[in-house]
Parts: C-alpha cells; sequence; structure tokens
C-alpha cells in the first residue's frame, strides 16, 4: 500500500510518499511560498541503493492545487518520479496540528471533521487554516484515495483533568475550551513506541519521559504507553525553553510588559513567541549557531544554555514525580538527536534517581537508536530519531485496515 503524508501550511505544502510494506520512504518534497512572487520546490526521490536525488524549482506557485498538482507530476514523472499513476496512492494522511477535545484518534475525513477542524481554526489560527486548505486540494486531486485526518494533539487527550485544567475561572474551559492540549503528539507516541521495543518491553508496561528538542520543544509523561502530562499548554508558547519561544513565565510579565512599555497584545505575543527564548537570551534561535557563539567566549550563549538545559531538567524531576517509576527517557528531534551537550547537561547529577548519561556514549556519533546511559543505571536514556511522516503514515495505513 501507497500512503502520501502531506503537512499543509498557509503558504507550504511538505510531502512524503511511503510504500506500507517495507515501510519504505520512497519521495518527500517541498512546495514553498505559495501564493508569492517567488515561489519554489524542492522535491526529493529516493534511489534504490537509499541515496537521494534531487530536484528543484524556481517561480510562482499561484495556489495550493496547483502546488500539489505539480507535486504528482513529478511523483508519475518518468525520472524523478516513483509511481505510474496517481491511483496507486491507496490513502493521504494530514497531518492536522489541532483536534481540539473531539478529534482524540486518527481519522476519515468528512463533512462533518472538515466542520470541526474549522471550528478548531481560534486555537490554532497559524495552521487549521492551512491545513483545511490542503484537504480540499488533496480530496480535489486524489478523488479515490481514503483521506485521514492525524492530530498532533491526540496522543495527549489521555491526560487527566488534574494536570489539563488550569486554575482559572471553570466557565473558561467549559466556554471557551481554556485547557492544556499540548503538541508534538506524533512525535512523542512514536518515539515512545520506539522505545518500549527498544527496550524490549511491552507499551502497557513501559514508564516514560520523552523529550521532543526542535525549534519548538515539548516534553511528555508517558505511562504505560499513554500520555499523562505535558509541556506545551494551550498553545505551543508554555514549557520549555525554545528557539524563539519563551517557554514558560510568569504570566504578570505579560501586563507588566503591557503597561511599562506600552504594548499591544499583537507586540506581546510577537515578542513572546518570535524575539524571546535563545534567541532573546543570546541571539541565536539555532542551537548550532549558539554552541558556535558559547565555544568563542560568548557569556550570553553560555547562559543560555544552562538556562535550556535546567529546565528540561526541572521537568525530568516533576515527570519522574508524576509517574513514581521510570523506565527510560528519549531525547529526539534535531537537538535531542544531535547535541550532545544538552543531553548531558539536563541529565547532569541525578545519579540519585537512577539518571545518568555515560559521556562517551553520548559523544560517540550515530544516526539510529541508541542507550547513551551506562548500563547498570535504572533508567535507560535515549536518543531516538523521531519519524512524524511515518508514524502518521502508519496512523492512516490502521484507519485505512479498519474499512
Ligand atoms: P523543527 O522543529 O523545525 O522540525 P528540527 O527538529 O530540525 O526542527 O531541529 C532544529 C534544531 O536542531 C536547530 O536548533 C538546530 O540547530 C538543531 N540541530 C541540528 N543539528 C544539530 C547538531 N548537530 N548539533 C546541535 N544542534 C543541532
Amino acid at each position: 500500500m501507497k500512503i502520501l503524508v502531506i503537512n499543509t501550511g498557509s503558504s507550504s505544502i511538505k510531502y512524503e510518499l511511503f510504500d506500507m510494506d517495507g515501510q519504505q520512504r520512497l519521495a518527500g518534497g517541498l512546495v514553498e511560498k505559495i501564493g508569492e512572487k517567488s515561489g519554489g520546490l524542492t522535491h526529493q526521490k529516493v534511489l534504490g541503493n537509499g541515496e537521494i536525488r534531487r530536484h528543484t524549482e524556481h517561480g510562482p506557485v499561484p495556489d495550493h492545487g496547483q502546488g500539489l498538482k505539480r507535486v504528482v507530476e513529478l511523483l508519475s514523472h518518468s525520472e524523478h518520479g516513483v509511481i505510474t499513476n496517481k491511483d496507486e496512492i491507496a490513502a493521504v494522511g494530514h497531518r492536522i496540528v489541532h483536534g481540539g477535545e473531539t478529534l482524540t484518534a486518527p481519522t476519515v475525513i468528512d463533512d462533518q471533521v472538515i466542520a470541526t477542524i474549522r471550528e478548531l481554526e481560534p486555537l490554532a489560527p497559524l495552521h487549521n487554516p492551512g491545513h483545511l486548505k490542503g484537504i480540499e486540494v488533496a480530496r480535489a486531486v486524489f478523488p479515490r484515495a481514503v483521506h485521514v485526518a492525524v492530530f498532533d494533539t491526540a496522543f495527549h487527550q489521555t491526560i487527566p483533568p488534574h494536570a489539563f485544567m488550569y486554575a482559572l475561572p471553570v466557565d473558561l474551559y467549559k466556554t471557551h475550551k481554556v485547557r492544556r492540549y499540548g503538541f508534538h503528539g506524533t512525535s512523542h507516541a512514536y518515539v515512545a513506541e520506539q522505545a518500549a521495543r527498544y527496550l524490549e518491553r511491552r507499551p502497557e508496561e513501559t514508564n516514560l519521559i520523552t523529550i521532543h528538542l526542535g525549534n519548538g520543544g515539548s516534553m511528555a509523561a508517558v505511562r504505560g504507553g499513554k500520555c499523562v502530562d505535558t509541556s506545551m499548554g494551550m498553545t505551543p508558547l508554555a514549557g520549555l525553553v525554545m528557539g524563539t519561544r519563551c517557554g514558560d513565565i510568569d504570566p504578570a510579565i505579560v501586563f507588566y510588559l503591557g503597561k511599562r512599555l506600552g504594548l499591544g497584545m499583537d507586540a506581546l505575543d510577537n515578542l513572546l513567541n518570535k524575539e524571546s527564548g535563545l534567541k532573546g537570551l543570546c541571539g541565536a534561535n539555532d542551537m548550532r549557531e549558539l554552541l558556535a557563539k558559547r565555544d568563542s567566549g560568548d557569556a550570553n550563549a553560555c547562559l543560555a544554555l544552562e538556562i535550556y538545559a535546567y529546565r528540561i531538567k526541572k521537568y525530568i524531576g516533576a515527570y519522574l514525580a508524576v509517574l513514581g517509576r521510570l523506565d527510560g527517557i528519549v531525547f529526539t528531534a534535531g537537538i535531542g538527536e544531535n547535541c550532545a551537550p544538552v543531553r548531558s547537561m539536563a541529565c547532569a547529577d541525578l545519579e540519585g534517581l537512577g539518571i545518568a548519561v555515560d559521556e562517551e556514549k553520548n559523544k560517540a556519533p550515530g544516526r539510529g537508536i541508541r542507550q547513551i546511559s551506562p548500563d547498570n543505571t535504572p533508567v535507560k536514556v535515549l536518543v531516538i530519531p523521531t519519524n512524524e511522516e511515518l508514524r502518521i503514515a502508519q496512523e492512516t495505513q490502521r484507519v485505512v485496515e479498519t474499512l
């Protein structure tokens, strides 16, 4: 079975085509700057020997429909393509950021599901409108395929009320849906499943803390395969320090800055989401850039790294208390998979809690799943590459097989 996974933004379409029989990625790419003057497309075809053949196009892409049509042409192109006919694609898995409280599992897309995703737009104004565009054009381009929505929020819907409610007037939850939702759920779910398999344990009997550190970052406490708490909140601004987002702060800072600096809502939103985090602390939102600054003796970069790792460590402690017993800690995504100093600092001095990192293993280069804790510590610290697209394809396949 071939499954196309698409992640549509307001001006972009990311796509990956999988052959589910061998769980193989066949092709993938990105259409960018849709509707702008200088659009473009990058396409990758995976060759038989695993090598990637790249193809790039420059030029305006007037709308999402034209963008997706071009993707289909490339997927069935004599040189760049991997299929002969678009009807080979049995299903399309759509990444949807927000499923709210009703869309809590991968779901076949029908008019009712579309209406619900639309109702949730106020909770995900930057994402859900683009996703809806993607659904509309993909249904037109692939009328015979099954379309499945896979939600970033779904994995976190097992979080109990005492962990998802805020201490605000309860009507704000009942009427306005103000609560913790959590994000990156597809990634947390994928690495939690992989970790249980690697540890040769049944997921139902495995307690994990999963740490997704990309440009955004979040952690999850996973008890027996189910999420019981996560660091992001009603929006992806809460929790860890991120590239440009502040994570947890005293909410009163917002009023203080509003009054003292005369900043309006939009300016404050921009400050906390786009100008804070690592960027605000040291001028570099990219971890590699931060490390280069630190290595050249930049004191702000040193401090930014300490603040970043300290926040992760605090959540490890909190989630250890939440779970009571811990089998593994998983680091994933760009920083989690590649940045040894962050892993080492976040787990430093936790031997008393059964957590340690073996520096040699931590620094050793590697691409697949690997253990970086000493063999004799009770909690296994793992690095697991995430693969959100493959997970969406797997979820989509599961739904198709039940039809
Ligand atoms: P996104 O959230 O956009 O998917 P990624 O998961 O790709 O982001 O993570 C991007 C982050 O990973 C950036 O801060 C980048 O600097 C960091 N990163 C990637 N490779 C390395 C590396 N070798 N060492 C340290 N940080 C890295």
